[in-house]
This record gives C-alpha cells, structure tokens and sequence, in this order.
C-alpha cells in the first residue's frame, strides 16, 4: 500500500497494467497497491492527464480478478446496505477518508475543476466500490471503512495471488490472447 509521493513506475509495470486494461496505460505515476506476487493492483494516476482532462480517480482498481470480484459484490444489494451505515462514527471516518483522498491528490496537483471531488461517492454516498476498495488497497486499513468492509465482502483478496501471467516469458512463445 502507498500514497504519495510515489515511486516512478516501471517500464514493466506499465506494461503489466496495459495487459490488464486492455489498452496502454497512460499517464501513470505510480503503483498504489500491488498483489503478493508484486503485480500492481491499483495504479494512481495523474490529477490532470496529459491532454488537460481533470482526472479524480487517484487510486484505480486495474487487477481484473480484483475488478471482476467488486462488480460481483456490486450487483448485490450490498451497496444500499454499507450506504445505510453512514451514520455517527463510521459516517465521521468515511467524511475523513474523503479530506485524505483530495490530501492525497492535492499533494501531486492541485486541479480547480476537481477540487473537493473525490471518488466512489465520498462523502456522502456509496457509488462505486471498485474506486472505495482501490482507496483502501492504496491507503491501508483503518482509512476509508467502506472500501474496508467492501474489500472484506468481496471474493478477491489482496494476499491471495489470482494474477494472469500477464508479463510472463511464456505469452511470449504462446501468442497469448493477452497480446
Ligand atoms: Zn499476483
């Protein structure tokens, strides 16, 4: 798990999180969380890409099994059910997961257009567990609780390796359908 300021990412990491886009990964600036096996599962990318579009999603979850697994738990009525929990203590801490989310992409650059808007439906509202459960991946237990709670419910864990062998030398001599 990482928040700014990041590590330059590597030549292989872009090419790892092009594979599990499906297009080439653009305006990368950094790995937020990786799989056991080191494979990035959530890439930060830059505030205002580099045609001048403003960008909120810093922390994007790219690891399609990780993807697929919160679309799963998406199409349950689990949404509804965390949105209803916004109240008292864990509404406090998920107001807060907001202010450190724009903390956090503050400190790489400030956009105007974005300012004040985070991801996923913070503060207030629950809307896209794949952007709340990258929050958590990247920020670490303990900062957005429902990414937190989301990351528990879904099939897919970050300390169980289900990565294709996107890089791997053997993609090469097969012709992948990766390639
Ligand atoms: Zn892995």
């Amino acid at each position: 798990m990482t928040t700014p300021p990041f590590d330059p990412p590597s030549a292989a990491d872009i090419a790892t999180v092009s594979h599990q886009l499906g297009r080439p990964a653009r305006n990368v600036i950094g790995i937020a969380a990786r799989c056991v096996c080191g494979a990035p599962t959530v890439v930060s990318t830059k505030p205002r890409l580099d045609d001048g579009t403003p960008f909120p999603t810093l922390y994007y979850l790219s690891h399609p099994a990780a993807t697929a697994a919160v679309s799963t738990l998406e199409a349950t009525s689990v949404m509804p059910e965390l949105a209803a929990l916004l109240t008292g203590d864990l509404g406090e801490a998920y107001r807060s997961a907001h202010l450190a989310y724009l903390a956090d992409r503050n400190s790489i650059e400030t956009v105007p257009e974005i300012d004040g808007i985070s991801a996923g439906g913070m503060p207030e509202r629950v809307k896209c567990l794949h952007a709340l459960v990258g929050h958590s991946l990247a920020a670490g237990p303990g900062v957005n609780p429902i990414g937190d709670l989301a990351l528990e419910r879904c099939a897919w864990s970050p300390t169980v390796c289900e990565c294709q062998d996107y890089a791997a030398n053997g993609n090469r001599d097969s012709g992948s359908s990766l390639l």
